[in-house]
């Protein structure tokens, strides 16, 4: 005999139900029984109303009304008419049963966990009688059987202990006497061994169909559910999880105990000794393999099998000096736990014997903790023992392996994980068959823990890094279109995901978890929601995913004052707005320390030359022990552009225009022209060279009018462009007539700085710089005499948003 167990939303609605049908239907000719759920969503709702009806809650005879409509409606629509009379006044008279319970407790303003069992059983009682009706109905050789008169238990309501050998001599009887094929169960309920209603805790039907299995000796048991099997961890909130095609029991009982919900934990234990294997198969994919569970295979030699998560877990301590070398405190300790019926998910105990420390539900941590408190209250009052210490709301992650025992490391790739996306570890525990190793973490890190744990353990080295891209503009719309178009490339050769979750202007902002698609941005952002800074970082905040990227390509010091908000939160900043590394220098140093405190890159590259990898050269000789001398660069794109292109034959003003309008200058081109820019730029590479610096400590000789430096719009700059034209030919005309050019100089030397236009003779190395080209000369110990050069293209959008996406992928590579 097969035993089959369908769950809720597989029997949520007639047309789910439908499908329960034609799995049944494709057995042929096979004898089975098949346990069922409540329609999905019934059981809470049954809880509910009581819960209302209890508290003297009127309201509760609406819920009521919900749960008997939608019990009528599936008999009208899955039954035939001709029959439908007699199916409609049975389900009415229990329903009037039903009416009658929570009229009690609402009369009475009570509920018993007796009578709570008695109205929550309906539930089943009322899905398993519809659906054995409808197979009737649709010709199948099925029959209905109320497990309360199979399954015997003890009377403890809510979760009750089954009492297997009544239970097993009750179905042995049963079947051997039932001629039908099929037999329908209901799933969860039981009865008292004096004749009372009890249940099996909640999703407790998936252990009625292994009890019967177990009784019966099955050769199989199948749990049909919505998901394609038991998954390398939840997959609601770890989307690259996967079904696993075959675990062993013991995996599978280690993933329920931590909270992998597919299977409520007791199932496994009736069959274990039998070695039935369990198919989880789901009723919307049937051919789906799903996952069997059978005996240990060895795992294909696999390590960790999957990750679970329980929350709602308190942490109970228990700690002093006077547990030092004292017998029995621990043997006291769990005495009282157990004693006031508190369940213990994790223990853990230093080696020096201080403390104790257990995982609590908790809704139990309150008592625990009184309990707790009353035992010692002896050695508490002489401060031999401090009183519990509680610690609510938090969540445990749980690796499972039967093969983990054999490698060594696991547990500290675990921690390492979890360390560099910033989760903070409260306790850990490994089970002494080493199947398991928990880790118990705060509740709002628990999606990042397990995603990252799960990139760390599942996916092949892929490495996913999720970005929020603030500003759109030039550069920041030529940075997603790359990433578009390398997506595929990036994951294929270098093992990184590249997801982009949030986007912003300064009028709009999107947010799409599943990625936003980089095809139509544009659309998508439009329609967003009005853009807002804080809400911005607030969303990043909230997400809380693990790789998470903030992307400025703004120019805002709003933005950039943003940045420790980000960085404290472990969240990696990529920037080409220079302003945070070039203001005032606490800001750089602390934004420097914050990155490292907590695990976060923080990453400007194109602070300096664009896409040039400048900064990163300079990083690596500084950090190989080099020491630099002196630098002399050439730095702005834009005025190099600007000098290369002016001559007599065109006006200053024009020049700067079309430098403006291709992309080589920022936004206000003052900025560029007064060299304020160039300023910047020298400033960040003293710094990072490793000299405290401040912009006020940089010569600056301007070529500009005081006039176009003190305007205040782009347009009366432009005026003053072409009111003092001929200052700028004057100017050409004396580098021309020197055989020079000019260029716009910065220099460090000996901590001193300065920047300025500068006539540079042939044979000069900045004198055959090209176009917006920058160029870079490091004198360093190592290069004291032949400096490093670095060179190349040094503005545009271009090439600013490809030193942007260098950056991104140096972080994948962190
Ligand atoms: P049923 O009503 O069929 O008993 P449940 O809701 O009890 O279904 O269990 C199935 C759900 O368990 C899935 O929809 C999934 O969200 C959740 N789940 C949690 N962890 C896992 C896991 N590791 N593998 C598969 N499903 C899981
Ligand atoms: N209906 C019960 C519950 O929701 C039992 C089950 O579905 O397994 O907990
Ligand atoms: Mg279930």
């Amino acid at each position: 005999m097969k035993v089959l167990k369908f769950g809720g939303t597989s029997v949520a609605n007639p047309q789910n139900i439908n499908k329960v049908k034609n799995i049944v239907q494709d057995l042929g000719q096979e004898k089975a029984a098949v346990v069922v759920s409540a329609f999905g969503g019934i059981t809470d709702l049954l809880l509910d109303t009581s819960h209302l009806a209890s508290l003297q809650d009127p309201t509760y005879t609406e819920s009521l009304k919900t749960i008997e409509e939608r019990h009528l409606a599936a008999v009208k629509e899955l039954i035939p008419i001709q029959v439908q009379s007699t199916v409609l006044s049975k389900i009415k008279s229990d329903l009037n049963v039903l009416e009658t319970l929570l009229e009690g407790a609402y009369l009475i303003g009570e509920l018993t966990p007796k009578l709570s069992d008695k109205i929550v059983s309906f539930g089943e009682l009322l899905s398993a009688y519809i659906i054995g009706e409808y197979f009737k109905s649709e010709g199948l050789d099925a029959t209905f059987k109320d497990s309360r008169e199979l399954i015997i238990t003890d009377s403890n309501y809510g979760k009750a202990n089954v009492d297997f050998s009544s239970t097993t001599k009750n179905c042995n009887q049963f079947f051997k006497e039932n001629p039908c094929q099929i037999t329908v169960l209901p799933g969860f309920v039981s009865s008292s061994g004096t004749g009372d209603n009890t249940t099996l805790g909640r999703g407790g039907s998936d252990y009625t169909a292994a009890i019967v299995a177990a009784a019966q000796n099955s050769e199989f048991l199948e749990i049909w559910t919505d998901v394609n099997g038991m998954y390398t961890a939840n997959p609601k909130l770890v989307k690259q999880a996967k079904a696993v095609p075959h675990i062993s029991y013991e995996e599978a009982m280690e993933l329920s105990h931590f909270g992998a919900k597919v299977l409520y934990p007791p199932t496994i234990q009736p069959i274990l000794g039998k070695e039935i294997p369990i198919a989880i198969k789901n009723t919307f994919d049937p051919e789906n393999p799903g996952t069997i569970i059978s005996k240990n295979d060895n795992g294909n030699g696999k390590t960790v099998r999957g990750i679970s998560h329980v929350g709602n877990i308190s942490l109970l301590s228990l700690e002093g000096p006077g547990m030092i070398g004292i017998p029995g405190i621990s043997k006291r300790f769990f005495e009282t736990l157990s004693l006031n019926n508190i369940s213990i998910v994790l223990i853990t105990q230093a080696s020096s014997e201080h403390s104790i420390c257990v995982g609590v539900a908790d809704e139990d941590v309150e008592i625990a903790a009184e309990a707790v408190n009353e035992t010692f209250a002896y050695e508490m009052q002489n401060r031999k023992i401090k009183p519990a210490i509680v610690e609510r709301d938090l969540t445990i992650v749980a690796l499972v392996g039967d093969n983990m025992k054999s490698h060594q490391g696991l547990s500290g790739k675990m921690f390492s994980t979890l360390g560099k996306n910033n989760v903070n570890i409260r306790a850990i525990a490994q089970g002494a068959s080493e199947r398991n190793i928990s880790a118990v973490i705060k509740k709002e890190d628990v999606k990042k823990a397990l995603n990252s744990l799960h990139e760390t353990f599942f996916e092949e080295n892929i490495k996913q890094l999720n970005l929020f891209v603030m500003g759109v503009g030039n550069v920041g719309s030529k940075f997603l279109e790359q990433i578009h178009q390398q997506r595929k490339y990036l994951k294929k050769e270098l093992k990184l995901n590249l997801r982009v979750i949030g986007i912003s202007n300064s009028r709009t902002m999107v947010f799409d978890e599943n990625g936003i698609s980089l095809k139509d941005w544009q659309n998508q952002l439009g329609k967003g929601e009005k853009a807002d800074k804080q809400t911005f970082f607030d969303t990043v905040k909230s997400l809380n995913y693990r790789n998470s990227v903030f992307v400025d390509n703004t120019a805002n010091n709003e933005v950039a004052q943003s940045y420790p908000d980000y960085l404290k939160n472990n969240i990696s900043v990529v920037t080409c707005n220079k302003i945070a590394c070039s203001s005032d220098y606490d800001f750089y140093k602390n934004l420097k320390s914050l990155s490292k405190q907590f695990n976060a890159p923080f990453l400007f590259e194109t602070n300096v030359g664009a896409g040039l990898p400048i900064i990163d050269t300079l990083k690596h000789l500084i950090a190989s022990g080099d020491k630099v001398k002196k630098i002399q660069a050439v730095l702005s794109g834009s005025l190099n552009f600007v000098f290369n292109t002016f001559n007599d034959s065109v006006t200053f003003h024009d020049v700067v225009k079309q430098a403006q309008e291709q992309g080589y200058t920022e936004p206000d081109p003052t900025i560029d022209l007064s060299g304020v820019d160039v300023m910047r730029k020298i400033l960040i590479l003293a710094r990072e060279s490793g000299y405290e610096l401040d912009i006020d400590d940089i010569e600056n000789e301007s070529f500009l009018p005081k006039e176009s430096l003190e305007t205040n719009s782009n347009e009366a700059f432009f005026e003053s462009l072409i009111k003092y034209e001929d200052d700028f030919q004057k100017l050409y005309k004396q580098a021309a007539d020197q055989d020079c050019k000019l260029k716009y100089v910065a220099q460090f030397e000996e901590g001193k700085t300065k920047v300025g236009l500068q006539k540079i003779p042939k044979g000069h190395d900045f004198y055959n710089l090209e176009g917006s080209d920058n160029i870079v000369l490091f004198f360093t110990e190592r290069y004291p005499n032949q400096p490093l050069i670095v060179k190349g293209a040094g503005a545009g959008a271009d090439v600013t948003a490809s030193g942007i996406f260098a950056d991104i992928i140096r972080i994948g590579n962190f």
